[in-house]
């Protein structure tokens, strides 16, 4: 009622029944009611432990099936609700490649854009280390988002002394919110690093349900894992109007496995040449590509997976449909 301009007699004048208790009770729009929610990048040179701290604070609840996730820029890779608090981790394309060239080229792209609208960055070094791959992923790091420094493998420092010296150099370094030596490997320090990384999330209203597990979620999860390994195995060079369908994903019982999961799944191009991308050299691409993806899903869903990938033509004939199977076991 009190706005700003307001001189304090006009405020006094305002209407008494402004100041009834029926007034006061309104709620107000669009209330948080105690819960938080946002936006978590990952961060960091290949193999620090980013994918082993993301599984490991998303925990079991690997939770999309809300198509919200295509409303924003970010591809969601996993959502854990924890008390009152919402995390949701976004995948930052090129940071997590072992190939060092694709982060130099994902140094110029979209990724500066996706750190740069985030809630907080999680920028993970192995303790006690710091590189020049590890400089140029923090030079990325935009002002004005709180960055928390995780200094993962915890356990592989036997010198717990030296560590301090190094905390104190990193803070020269980048005005990092908080410092956290942990292990991605331990439960306790991942508890940790969830209460930490909450108190950087805004006061809002959750996105997602708080127990959303289902097979649907699981089967966008594979679309999303077999698109990532797409793109990131062909380079820059494959469109992004290049799709991925999943045509069956079914859940089988099994005696040999605790889970059993048969995926199969679609890459639709635009063009002849774009097929030859995907299937490469013998078909060694498209295999690489099944093989990534069906050994990320296998952990992500705690099952055995077998997955057959296609890829087609959009535009082109019914026999334009090459099938390559892919490899590595049965
Ligand atoms: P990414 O490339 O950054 O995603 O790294 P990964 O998560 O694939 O981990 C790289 C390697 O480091 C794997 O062999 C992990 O098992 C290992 N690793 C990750 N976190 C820890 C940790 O806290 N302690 C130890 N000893 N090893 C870890
Ligand atoms: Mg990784």
């Amino acid at each position: 009622m009190n706005t700003e301009g307001e001189s304090p007699e006009d405020s006094a004048d305002a209407s008494p029944q402004d100041a009834t208790p029926q007034e006061a009770t309104v709620p107000a729009p669009a209330e948080a009611n105690g819960q938080r929610c946002g936006l978590v990048a990952i961060v960091g040179k290949p193999n620090v432990g980013k994918s082993t701290l993301l599984n490991a604070l998303v925990g079991q609840k690997i939770s999309i099936t809300s198509r919200k996730a295509q409303t924003t820029r970010h591809r969601i890779t996993g959502v854990r609700t924890e008390g009152d608090t919402q995390f949701v981790f976004v995948d930052t394309p090129g940071f997590q490649t072992r190939h060092s060239s694709a982060l130099n080229r994902s140094l110029n792209r979209a990724v500066t854009g996706v750190i740069g609208d985030v809630d907080v960055v999680l920028f993970v070094v192995e303790a006690g280390n710091f590189t020049l791959a590890d400089a140029k992923v923090l030079s990325l790091l935009k002002p004005g988002i709180p960055a928390i420094l995780v200094a993962n493998k915890l356990d592989l420092v036997h010198r717990r002394g030296e560590l301090a010296p190094w905390l104190r150099d990193m803070q020269q370094r980048h005005p990092f919110a908080e410092f956290m030596p942990v292990s991605a490997k331990q439960p306790k320090d991942i508890l940790r690093v969830l209460e930490v990384c909450g108190k950087y999330l805004p006061a809002q209203p959750w996105w997602y349900e708080a127990d959303e597990l289902t097979d649907k979620s699981e089967r966008f999860m594979a679309g999303e894992m077999i698109r990532e390994k797409l793109f990131r195995l062909t380079g820059d060079e494959l469109p992004y109007t290049s799709t991925v369908v999943i045509d069956k994903f079914e859940e089988e019982p099994s005696p040999k496995f605790k889970r059993m999961v048969r995926i199969a799944a679609t890459v639709v191009v635009e063009r002849e040449g774009h097929k030859a991308m995907v299937i490469g050299e013998g078909g060694e691409k498209m295999k690489r590509i099944g093989t990534e993806a069906r050994t990320e899903l296998e952990q992500l869903f705690d099952a055995k997976v077998f997955l057959q990938l296609f890829v087609k033509v959009r535009s082109g004939w019914a026999d334009d449909e090459a099938r390559v199977r892919s490899f590595g076991y049965e």
